[in-house]
């Protein structure tokens, strides 16, 4: 088979290591002479975000962060990082918290530097995403991508299992998206492959031994080219239908990702053969479905959209959103009807490999 692609990389500085977060950001900022900084993080990440920043010209220190980026946010950050002429931003936390910087550096194309603190992955994607009467817009623009990520697995010892799982799940939904995804190509399967690899031997350690810093780096090294691939690849089926579920319906973003991703994975794997194959490898399973499903148990990771919110009256206007905003070059062709019935299994928690149906006519 001919080797023929279109393969686009994103330009970003890494900076990895464990408890070298201060010593890498103050790096950074010497290097970019930057005098007045906004530092953005809520919560625990604040405290963390204090130590890391204290010796640095930090102008503004906010800690208004609220998930899905409510523009009403995104406005007050914006107007405070003017007032203050503000000519670095960095982030701690989540991807709520990046996603605010991201926010700002999208109206002042002010440069970011990321400190992830979860698996979320937003801190290596030039995706933006503001939410505006209940209504979340995403867009795509070169002034929001993180110049520079730093990750640091020490900050990552404190992010509760729960949380760890749901968003590590997240990761690999980024990667499992990315391998039928509209612009997928070799070098973001390449990247995707690997990432599931070190996802899935992290996530299991770090569900009986939280604190484990090696397994802690690995799933922060998944995440990143998980995120890197996603970035590349664009949003398949998986995401069009967790941003429909998140963006209309609210649901919870981590959560949702690890619940919808085995349907996804279910209903496009015939379809999708070597794609399959490569997932299964990956988890070192003899078949993707039953190795994520495999996967899911040993964490204990959510199982059934009713558990967050989502009603079962909503699974009509849920399928017909989602078939609208489902890419056509998904590996297998579907109708509304194939959406419902996935939702309803996911709705339900119903077993993924039970709700497996071979296609018809592709
Ligand atoms: P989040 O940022 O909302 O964080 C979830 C919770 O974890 C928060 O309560 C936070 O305070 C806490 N937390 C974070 N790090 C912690 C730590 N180390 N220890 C203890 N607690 C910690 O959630 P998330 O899943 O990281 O991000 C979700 C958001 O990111 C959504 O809005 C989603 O749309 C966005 N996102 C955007 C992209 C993109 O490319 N633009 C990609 C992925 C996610």
């Amino acid at each position: 088979m001919p080797l023929a692609f279109d393969h686009q990389t994103l330009g970003q500085r890494i900076l990895f290591g464990a408890s070298r977060a201060a010593e890498n950001l103050a790096l950074e900022v010497t290097e970019r002479g930057a005098e007045r900084i906004m530092v953005i993080a809520s919560g625990s990440a604040a405290v963390v975000a204090r130590g890391i920043t204290a010796n640095l010209p930090v102008e503004v220190f906010w800690e208004d962060v609220a998930q899905h980026v409510p523009i009403e946010v995104a406005h007050r950050a914006r107007d405070s990082a003017a007032a203050h002429n503000i000519d670095l931003l960095v982030s701690v936390g989540g991807g709520s918290t990046t996603g605010l910087a991201k926010a700002i550096a999208l109206t002042s194309g002010t440069p970011v530097i990321s400190i992830p603190t979860t698996y979320a992955g937003s801190e290596a994607t030039n995706v933006w995403g503001l939410t505006e009467s209940a209504r979340k817009t995403t867009g795509v623009d070169p002034r929001v991508l993180p110049a520079t990520v730093i990750y640091d697995a020490e900050l990552t010892r404190s992010l509760p299992v729960e949380l760890s799982v749901a968003s590590g799940l997240n990761a690999v939904a980024h990667c499992v998206d990315s391998l039928w995804a509209p612009r997928a190509d070799p070098i973001n399967a390449a990247l995707a492959v690997d990432a599931i690899r070190a996802l899935n031997g992290a996530l299991r350690t770090i569900f009986h031994t939280p604190d484990d810093l090696a397994a802690r780096e690995q799933a922060l090294y998944g995440t990143y080219l998980a995120a890197v691939a996603f970035a590349s690849a664009g949003s398949g089926m998986h995401h069009k239908i967790c941003h429909v579920l998140g963006g209309r319906f609210a649901l919870p973003h981590a959560e949702t990702h690890a619940t919808v991703l085995p349907y996804v994975l279910g209903f496009n794997a015939s379809s999708a053969p070597r794609a399959a194959d490569r997932i299964a490898a990956a988890l070192g399973a003899s078949d993707a479905v039953s190795g994520l499903v495999d996967l899911k148990e040993s964490l204990n990771a959510p199982r059934a959209l009713r558990d967050y919110g989502f009603a079962e009256g909503d699974i009509v206007e849920a399928a017909l959103l989602c078939f609208e905003a489902i890419p056509a070059s998904n590996p297998r062709a579907f109708t509304v009807g194939d959406i419902q019935e996935l939702l309803h299994d996911a709705w339900e928690g119903r077993d993924p490999q039970a709700s497996r149906k071979e296609p018809v006519h592709d």
